[in-house]
């Protein structure tokens, strides 16, 4: 295995637990130390996919497995709910829609509320309406990924951490990992969740990825704790559909705080969490790729408008006093961001669903974005049934 992020350490526990001699192998000295480990710490319902694509059908079941799975190891969870607010009545028909879509995808308990209602759950929201999602929690995705890492080295497995893998090959007989520093790993099979890399890695092992990782930072404010008084549990806004990404959202983190954000530009490396780190080789993969120009101009120009909130805290508070009105500039105090790992396909098109790329011996997870934590128990099912 490559990768011990959640989806990585999820299959690893799941494949060592059936009596597979597993492998993790990733390149930093700690597990979950990308994506997994700098995400909204959401357990997301389901409600945003289409329904019988992977995302609705792991996401709904990994968001009850999650929940389970977290209070079965003592780790940190709590159903608290989210309200998805319309702040506009031009929002209230995608609001809809995205309550026949939960209803499509068989999440309990939907409903949509009036503004006086979404106060009863949330004192300080400005809506003119609301959908109520009871089921959505919050969990700490570290602490999921320390018991999976325990699973798997108790059921025998391994983790080698701080070692890069470089390429795999297929050979008559199994699979060779070549890894920084020389050494050649031999395996029946490789299944690779190398996140940001995911692409260049399956380019490097001969297995064409379909499309190309297109790295999105998602920048975080924390409240201050005056401001923290103001949201309960998560507030999000009804999303753009053009975009793959949710909208700055308010989110209480299980750790304690509330997070607000993220927003999502594109990042000037894979693993760019300031404006200032810039790897040219990962600029260059992304402005050689063909899709990025074919990106329709609509989400050029919601891309300039994240920049624009990017560069400035006002914009930024702006976005989140439409949710809550009460926040201001004053209220935000950053905290560290994350980069997510979207696949963008040739003809321009952001791909929606996860995606896994094959080849013999060889799984590579190509496209894991948000909820792919929510749903990593369930990605190590399928990915279980796709090993043959
Ligand atoms: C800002 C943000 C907010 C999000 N919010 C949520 C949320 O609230 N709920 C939710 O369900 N999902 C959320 N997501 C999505 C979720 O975090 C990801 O879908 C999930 O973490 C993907 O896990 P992963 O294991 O595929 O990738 P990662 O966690 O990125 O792990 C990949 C691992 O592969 C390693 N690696 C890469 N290349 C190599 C190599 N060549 N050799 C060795 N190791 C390698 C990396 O070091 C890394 O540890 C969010 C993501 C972001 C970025």
């Amino acid at each position: 295995m490559v990768g011990a992020g959640i989806v990585g350490l999820a299959t690893a526990a799941r494949l060592a637990a059936r009596g597979d001699d597993v492998v993790v192998i990733d390149k930093e000295d700690d597990v979950a130390a990308h994506q997994t480990g700098r995400n909204s710490g959401v357990v997301h319902s389901g409600l945003y996919y289409a329904p019988g694509s992977l995302k609705a059908r792991l996401g709904v079941a990994g968001s009850r497995s999650m929940v389970a799975f977290a209070r079965e190891h003592d780790v940190a969870v709590d159903v608290c709910g989210k309200l998805v607010v319309a702040t506009s009545d031009d929002e209230v028909p995608r609001l809809h829609a995205l309550l026949e879509r939960g209803t499509a995808n068989g999440i309990d308990g939907l409903r949509l509320v009036t503004p006086a209602e979404a106060r009863e759950v949330e004192p300080h929201v400005a809506c003119v309406a609301a959908l109520h999602v009871p089921g959505t929690g919050i969990v700490d995705y570290r602490g999921v990924c320390a018991v999976l890492a325990r699973q798997a080295r108790e059921a025998g497995g391994a983790l080698r951490l701080g070692v890069r893998a470089l390429a795999a090959r297929t050979a008559s007989d199994g699979v060779q990992v070549a890894l920084e520093g020389g050494e050649v790993l031999r395996a029946d099979a490789l299944i690779a969740c190398a996140g940001l890399y995911a692409d260049r890695f399956a380019r490097a092992s001969g297995v064409d990825p379909q499309a190309r990782i297109v790295p999105f930072r998602g920048e975080y404010y924390e409240l201050a704790p005056g401001a923290a008084d103001l949201v309960r549990g998560l507030i999000y806004p009804v999303p753009d559909p053009r975009f793959p990404f949710l909208g700055v959202h308010l989110t209480r983190m299980i750790r304690g705080g509330t997070h607000a954000g993220p927003n999502a530009v594109l990042a000037l490396a894979r693993e760019g969490y300031r404006w200032r780190d810039v790897v040219p080789a990962d600029v260059l993969d992304a402005v050689t790729w063909p899709g990025l120009w074919r990106l329709a101009p609509g989400k050029l120009s919601i891309a300039a408008g994240e920049v624009v909130r990017s560069a400035s805290r006002h914009v930024f508070a702006r976005s989140l006093a439409r949710l809550v009105p009460g926040i201001t500039a004053a209220d935000l105090v950053p905290a560290p961001a994350g980069v997510r790992a979207q696949a963008l396909g040739r003809d321009g098109r952001l791909v929606d669903d996860f995606l896994v790329a094959r080849a013999p011996r060889q799984l590579h997870v190509i496209n894991a974005p948000s909820p792919a934590a929510t749903a990593s128990l369930e990605i190590a099912r399928h990915l279980e049934s796709l090993l043959v």
